[in-house]
């Protein structure tokens, strides 16, 4: 947006009060609650004081902006607002209870992917509350992880409003992230990295709890949010593609463009800790990472196989991997890594269609509302 002022110029306080004062930091030693005792008559904030992780500059504080990267994540995200609610069912209702509307194997693989994204998307919005904000030091960042927080609760709004409308059983999809060993699989996988920072001993500042946060970083916003949610998508939007649950589809198509910017903003935010922390991204630590996205991929491989035992329209569990290795090869790149797999080519180019959402109509065309003017972002 054009109209966004220019608040990146650090602001100066007199300089008496630099020089007579000492900072909040060594008054009050490093608060990353912003909820410890009040550094009264501190030295103000100057950019230079902010840092990603471990930082000692007061997290109250926006102001002066340091990334604005993360400010103009959060004003996309604002600016993408929307509610299910806002999106028809009633394709999808007539389709889904019309007893040849759909074969089983598309049934069984809707289900199913309403069933991974339902719990996902509790789990990614309790990990960014729980886990990620607190050893998050930087109020820009933190201000989006609020606006992220926020979306995360209209997506598992939006799995609710589902449900719902096409009257499936809740418990059963609810469930199915303790009940399907292939999501359970992908679940366990990415809890094992948030449990230990969500306890309150856990603080970083050490190299290794700094390295247990980046995992968690690269567990959610790289692996979970920016491959497996990928493939999910695929599949609802193949479907959406030839007709079929529009509605959902829809949806879908926005939860995506959410996720793109949470996939970006997670990038952005593992890149300047590297930036800022170089000896965090030692030799070993890449290897393992790689690893974490090799075996993220064969997780979700497993999935496809699950969800798509025999294929259809066009979609395949053996399609689904390949998009899987072209993903993850591509999140390495984002991060600074040698791909994991030989290079591949994507399978599902009309993706990149599905996810630009600046047209004069809808993709499905099932209305003509446009939320999106934060046009500038690049999807990928
Ligand atoms: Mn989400
Ligand atoms: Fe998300």
């Amino acid at each position: 947006m054009s109209s966004v002022l220019d608040w990146s110029e650090p602001v100066e306080p007199p300089s008496t009060l630099i020089l007579t004062q000492p900072s909040a930091a060594d008054i009050a030693g490093p608060d990353p609650t912003g909820l410890g005792a009040i550094a009264r008559g501190a030295a103000r904030v100057r950019v230079d004081d902010k840092a990603m992780i471990n930082c000692r500059a007061d997290v109250n504080q926006l102001l002066p902006l340091k990334y604005r990267w993360a400010w103009e994540k959060y004003l996309s995200g604002c600016n993408n607002h929307w509610m299910p609610t806002e999106i028809s069912m009633q394709a999808d209702i007539a389709l889904w209870k019309s007893p040849n509307g759909l074969s089983d194997d598309e049934r069984r693989s809707i289900k199913r992917n309403l069933g991974f994204f339902a719990a996902s998307e509790s789990l990614v919005a309790n990990n960014i509350v729980l886990a990620i904000y607190r050893h998050l030091t930087n109020p820009e960042c933190r201000q989006y992880l609020l606006r992220q927080a926020f979306e995360e609760a209209v997506h598992t709004h939006t799995f609710q409003y589902i449900v719902e409308s096409l009257g499936l059983d809740e418990g059963e999809l609810f469930n199915m992230y303790r009940e399907v060993p292939s999501i359970t699989e992908k679940a366990a996988w990415a809890i094992q990295y948030t449990q230990h920072l969500s306890d309150s001993n856990f603080a970083t500042g050490t190299a290794d709890t700094d390295q247990a946060f980046v995992r968690d970083l690269i567990a959610f916003y790289v692996v979970f949010e920016g491959m497996w949610f990928y493939t999910g998508f695929a599949q609802i939007l193949s479907l959406g593609r030839r007709n079929k649950m529009v509605g959902i589809a829809e949806q879908y198509q926005y939860i995506l463009r959410d996720e793109s910017i949470h996939l970006n903003f997670g990038i952005d935010v593992i890149n300047q800790i590297k930036a800022e922390n170089p000896h965090l991204w030692s030799e070993a630590f890449q290897e393992e990472v790689r690893g974490m996205l090799r075996s993220a991929a064969e997780l979700e491989a497993a999935y496809g196989r699950d969800t798509m035992p025999n294929g259809f329209l066009g979609l395949s569990a053996a399609l689904c991997e390949q998009y899987m290795h072209f993903i993850a090869n591509r999140r390495c790149v984002q991060i600074g890594l040698e791909p994991v797999f030989a290079e591949t080519e994507n399978p599902f180019p009309w993706m990149s269609e599905a996810m630009d959402l600046k047209k004069e109509k809808n993709f499905f065309e099932t209305r003509v509302i446009e939320y999106q003017n934060g046009g500038s972002l690049d999807w990928n």
